[in-house]
């Protein structure tokens, strides 16, 4: 099947999340399942041309925004071992920044411009080289105007006639909303503008858009695609994906177990799998734990359990949680917390009192750091992640590949991974972590203390714990069926 898959963000050439993991990763599956597969996204400043090979395809373009006309090129390289092509739409004005979407906790005013000529561009591309995709798979908001155009604006081309397309929604809370004016951006005909297709409480909407015309829709995770069908954590848009819900499919994300396997993993101080004896422990993993240690200026004691966070600093991961109970474990409880991340400037400065406070329980990186994501995920004992709502997560799934039990909240992606120790749980040999259900403090203060307990007094149940994360397969390979099937789905529609 041909398919071209667009997405705002892919790795290794830009990634603020996890939608970059799923769109530089699952292309590189699809192809071993016997798919050609292309990607297109912008070609933001901080993308290395020369790293990755980027050059130009001789593909160039001039696309109506509004009432000017915009020119942009198409450059191309390919997807690191593999043969998918990688297609970027250069247009300096719109992707010369620093950041992709805006900078200081505020949206560049003109993102409905530059996502629009961005979703224009991939089609106008496609109809420049005469590719005639079979499935257009989206990713998000920003690609959300695909399947509208495909539908309305250019239904007349030849290229697109036996084309479907398939919106997946990473994160429903982030949905591309714009004024009325900005209609005209986009070149979409005004009698759009209503309840059941564009309009969301007066707003353009281009995720709702996305939803509204693509064939299919999935999301990142059976449990998060029950729940956005819902008023909690639907954030609006719980009856359009009531009304298509028989179009709606959820599919776990893996992870990249080419870049995230212990027994390979080149950033760490010793490499370890899951082949080792529950009544002595992991010795490999002992030592990615002291050299942890060591990195983040905490005492070298492999006894005194060390609880890790990777993430964003937003109140979607829980922070509201996090900050109050951790304050309480620093003072009262021999554990040691590691923590980095980057976002939201008042959560950074409530860390860093905290860190002040406690210099020798708590380290702190507030960055972004690949190889110090690795050895946290690697040297630490527990990996918390109380979400107030997770779409799928690939954090949690790192831990439990690299023996680090999760504790997390029972929502979306951290529902369908995590298995909760419980007497039977235990028991059968599928617990892999701790989870609650209530969105409060004490709930999460229970799950950790519960965590304590049983690595301070179980230590055999616990590393059993830990085995049975590092052996289930959490890899693209297993997703990427599903997607293929999804993808033959949506075709036959
Ligand atoms: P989300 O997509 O909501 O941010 P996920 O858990 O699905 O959360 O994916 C987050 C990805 O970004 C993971 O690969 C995680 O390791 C990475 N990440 C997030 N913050 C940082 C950071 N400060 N440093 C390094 N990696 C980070």
């Amino acid at each position: 099947m041909r398919v071209i898959l667009a997405s705002s963000e892919v790795v290794p050439f830009a990634k603020t999340g996890g939608l970059a993991d799923v769109a530089g990763v699952l292309p590189r599956e699809l192809e071993q399942l016997g798919h050609e597969i292309s990607i297109f996204l912008p070609a933001y400043q901080s993308v290395d041309r020369k790293l990755h090979g980027i050059k130009s395809s001789g593909i160039s373009f001039e696309i109506q925004i509004g009432d000017r006309l915009v020119a942009g090129n198409l450059l191309e390289t390919v997807l690191p071992e593999s043969q998918v092509k990688v297609f970027l739409v250069e247009q300096p004005g719109y992707f010369n920044r620093d950041t992709f979407y805006g900078q200081a906790g505020k949206d560049f005013s003109d993102n409905c411009e530059r996502f629009t000529f961005f979703c224009r561009a991939v089609l106008e591309s496609l109809i420049q080289m005469g590719i005639a995709p079979d499935l257009i798979h989206c990713n998000d908001w920003q690609t959300g105007l695909i399947p509208a155009f495909l539908k309305k604006n250019y239904n007349h081309h030849s290229c697109f006639e036996a084309t479907r397309t398939l919106i997946t929604i990473h994160n429903l809370a982030y949905q591309g909303l714009f004024d009325y004016e900005k209609m005209a951006v986009t070149g979409m005909s005004a009698e759009y503008f209503n309840w059941r297709q564009v309009e969301f409480f007066g707003k353009l909407s281009l995720l709702k858009t996305g939803i509204v015309f693509a064939d299919m829709i999935n999301t990142v995770s059976p449990t998060y695609a029950r729940e956005i069908r819902e008023p909690e954590q639907g954030c609006g848009l719980e009856g359009v994906l009531q009304e298509r819900s028989g179009q709606l499919i959820g599919i776990l994300n893996g992870i990249d177990a080419a870049d995230w396997n212990p027994a390979t993993d080149p950033l760490l101080e010793e490499n370890f799998s899951s082949d080792f004896d529950i009544r002595v422990g992991n010795p490999g993993k002992l030592a990615c734990k002291q050299a942890l240690q060591k990195e983040a200026n905490l005492k070298q004691d492999t006894e005194t359990p060390l609880i890790g966070i990777v993430g964003r600093l937003a109140s979607q991961k829980g922070w509201s949680l996090i900050l109050p109970v951790m304050e309480e474990f620093l003072e009262n409880i021999n554990a040691q917390w590691i923590v980095l991340g980057t976002g939201d400037p008042s959560y950074h400065h409530q860390l860093e009192s905290l860190q002040q406070k406690y210099p020798n329980k708590l380290g702190l990186t507030l960055g972004f750091s690949n190889e110090f994501a690795h050895r946290i995920e690697a040297g630490s004992d527990m990996f918390l992640m109380p979400s107030q709502y997770e779409p799928c997560g690939l954090n949690q799934m790192y831990s439990m590949a690299y023996g680090t039990v999760p504790i997390v909240r029972r929502t979306g992606g951290l529902a369908d991974t995590v298995v909760n120790a419980t007497h039977e749980t235990c028991e059968y040999g599928t617990a892999n972590g701790f989870s609650f259900d209530e969105f409060t403090e004490e709930a999460l203060r229970t799950a950790v203390k519960s965590a304590l307990q049983m690595y301070n007094h179980y230590r055999p149940l616990w590393n059993q714990l830990m085995q049975t994360g590092m052996k289930r397969d959490w890899s693209w390979r297993r997703s990427a069926k599903q997607y293929d099937e999804l993808y033959r789905r949506t075709v036959q529609r």
